[in-house]
Formats: C-alpha cells, sequence, structure tokens
C-alpha cells in the first residue's frame, strides 16, 4: 500500500501542489531533502528519462516509493529546442530573463511560433521497479516577439494561447494549473493511482 511518497526536488511549491492533489488518497509527500538526498543530475536527452533518473536517485537513497517531475517547452521550429535546457537554455548561472532573451534571439525572422511546454511525472514504487508509473502533459501556444505578463515564471511571458489571447504570466494562477501541462500530467497521474495502479 503507497501512503508514503518521497518527492525527488527541492522545489517547495512543487510539494505543496503535489501535497495537496494527493492527500485525498491517503498519500503523505515528503520532500527529499527531509532525508537529506542531493539533487540528481539530470544528464539524459529526453524528459522522461531524466524524470525517471530523479525518482530512481530518490528511491536508492531513501529505500522509499519516490515520484519526480520533468519538464520544458519544446519550440516546432528549433526541432524541440530548448526542451531538457531550458531551464538553462543561456548556460549557467540559470536565468529566465537570459533564457528568454535568447529564444527571441533564435526566432528571429521565424514565421513559425508553434511551441508547447511538456511535462512528465513518474512514479516508482522501490529503485529497481520495472514498470514505472508515467504520465504526461502538453500545452500548446505560440512564442510572441516581445514578453507580456508579470505573473509565472520561466517562459511564461513569452508563451501566448492564442483562444485566450493571453501569455500564460498574465493568467490568474489557478486557470495556469488547470490549463498547464503539469497539470495535466498530475490529472493523468492521480487517475492511474485511483483506478489502483500501484
Ligand atoms: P522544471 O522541470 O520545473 O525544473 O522546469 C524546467 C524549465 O522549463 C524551467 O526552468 C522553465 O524554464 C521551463 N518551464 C517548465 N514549466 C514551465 C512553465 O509552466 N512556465 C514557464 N516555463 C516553464
Amino acid at each position: 500500500m503507497l501512503d508514503r511518497l518521497v518527492l525527488a526536488s527541492n522545489n517547495a511549491k512543487k510539494a505543496a501542489e503535489l501535497a495537496a492533489l494527493l492527500a485525498p488518497l491517503g498519500i503523505t509527500v515528503v520532500p527529499q531533502s527531509d532525508f537529506d538526498v542531493p539533487e540528481a543530475d539530470e544528464p539524459h536527452p529526453t524528459f522522461v528519462e531524466n524524470a525517471l533518473a530523479k525518482a530512481r536517485h530518490a528511491a536508492m537513497l531513501t529505500g522509499l516509493p519516490a515520484i519526480a517531475d520533468d519538464s520544458g517547452l519544446c519550440v516546432t521550429v528549433l526541432g524541440g529546442a530548448p526542451g531538457v535546457m531550458s531551464a538553462r537554455y543561456a548556460g549557467e548561472p540559470r536565468s529566465d530573463a537570459r533564457n528568454n532573451a535568447l529564444l527571441l534571439e533564435r526566432l528571429a525572422g521565424e514565421h513559425d511560433r508553434h511551441a508547447y511546454f511538456y511535462s512528465v511525472v513518474v512514479l516508482v514504487r522501490h529503485a529497481d521497479d520495472p514498470r514505472p508509473l508515467i504520465a504526461d502533459g502538453e500545452w500548446h501556444g505560440e512564442i510572441l516577439e516581445t514578453p507580456r505578463g508579470e505573473g509565472g515564471f520561466g517562459y511564461d511571458p513569452l508563451f501566448h494561447i492564442p483562444e485566450l489571447e493571453q501569455t500564460a504570466a498574465e493568467l490568474d494562477p489557478p486557470l495556469k494549473n488547470t490549463l498547464s501541462h503539469r497539470g495535466a500530467a498530475m490529472r493523468h497521474l492521480l487517475q492511474r493511482l485511483q483506478s489502483g495502479e500501484v
């Protein structure tokens, strides 16, 4: 019976969001920092491999089931970049402002501005779990030529949702959570947990 999960991230916002989602299922989420687990490397070329590496690392060091997510922005005309490099697109130290500036530079003069955010969530029952639970979500939009909005983080001010005529940075946080890649991935995971797959 799954009643406690280690979150393979030290991001307090993610921990709170996950804790609220999983509480009704009787599952407690504990951040890996409570067990002094350091951040795992994310060396892989795909989101799912990186999420799996993070979840396995936390499960191995704690002996508990673990959950991890990995996400980023994929721009069609850039072959899916920045992709898994989204957080450090413009190098270290990580900077949303420099990442956004580089994205605009790479898209200068480009008419095809389609992009999507992608999120994958991976749950392993133990470090050697041969059948991890994997759920993902996408959020489609287009990249503006100038940033708009003060909310959110990362690429939100450049990510425009045509149907709403707003950027992700202009949306109320609860609406962003409903529409977003992360929200979709978490809903898919919850459906699978509720259907008794663990
Ligand atoms: P992480 O998986 O939460 O570490 O996110 C990876 C990176 O992808 C972030 O640092 C952002 O650059 C980008 N990203 C992921 N989700 C979002 C989002 O909802 N809005 C804006 N940027 C995002």
